[in-house]
């Protein structure tokens, strides 16, 4: 399945009404596709928030039958019928229509205007993911931590930091430079197992930062400011190992906040 494909299914893939062999080529495109996943978060998010109580209201009944006259009269109607039915009608019906237009005006700033964090942690997992499936998550090979820095840097207008040794249980497979959020960044690349931990870093101005963590697509992702540096760490292995990352960085005094 491709992206146009998936856009046409996702509201049925979001109600569990695929059949199976659709639902698993959808499941199929929406791991390795940010965008599509992306949209499906946001679908979900709409459909939960019209869900909301709070999105109902009661009504006092001389409310209603005000209203329900304003709403009468608006549309020119001869005669004004204020029994409490009629009311709770019109009134549910805006109340309905209201709820809809915040839910969707809250679901797609949310889908159209992601905040810078939420855009480079979705770009930092699509990286994270083409890297590991297309089988370049290094263009330097080695475990020898100077020798890939040695490599980044020739490659950068800057000199990547990070720790001599390998996070516990990790060994490190060598460096890339990839691109990440319009930076050229120096990308470290750790393996514990089959499971792929990749560091992001480039020099960035924002002001020192503690870090936060959050899974995103079954995937840990933990990011700070410090030493002048950005980090982003993407993990396999979950929450756990990108903070068990970032706290190794940090400690070493690589992007101390
Ligand atoms: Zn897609």
């Amino acid at each position: 399945m491709n992206c146009n494909q998936v856009r046409e299914l996702i509201s049925a893939y979001a109600d569990g009404e695929l059949d199976a062999e659709q639902r698993v080529a959808a499941e199929a495109h929406l791991r390795d596709c940010a965008q599509c996943s992306r949209a499906l978060e946001s679908l979900t998010m709409l459909k939960s928030a019209m869900q909301d109580a709070t999105l109902s209201y009661n009504v006092p009944g001389a409310l209603q039958k005000k209203i329900a006259a304003l709403i009468d009269k608006a549309a020119g109607m001869p005669k004004v019928d204020t029994s409490p039915r009629r009311g709770i009608w019109k009134y549910a019906l805006l109340a309905v229509a209201a709820g809809l237009v915040l839910a969707v005006g809250v679901a797609s700033y949310r889908f159209i205007f992601p905040s810078e964090q939420q855009k480079i942690e979705a770009e930092a997992v699509a990286d994270h993911e083409q890297a590991e499936y297309g089988h370049r998550l290094v263009d330097f090979a080695s475990a020898d931590m100077p020798a890939v820095l040695n490599h980044l840097k020739a490659k950068l207008n800057f000199e990547p930091l990070a720790p001599l040794h390998a996070p516990t249980g990790y060994t490190l497979i060598g460096g890339r430079v990839d691109r990440l959020a319009g930076h050229a960044v120096a990308v470290l690349v750790y393996k514990n197992g089959s499971q792929v931990s990749n560091i992001f870093q480039w020099p960035s101005a924002s002001p020192p930062s503690p870090g936060t963590v959050h899974a995103l697509k079954n995937l840990g992702v933990a990011s700070w400011n410090g030493s002048g540096r950005t980090f982003y760490v993407v993990s396999d292995a979950g929450m756990g190992a990108a903070n068990a990352v970032a706290a190794l960085y940090v400690a070493e005094g690589c992007g101390t906040p």
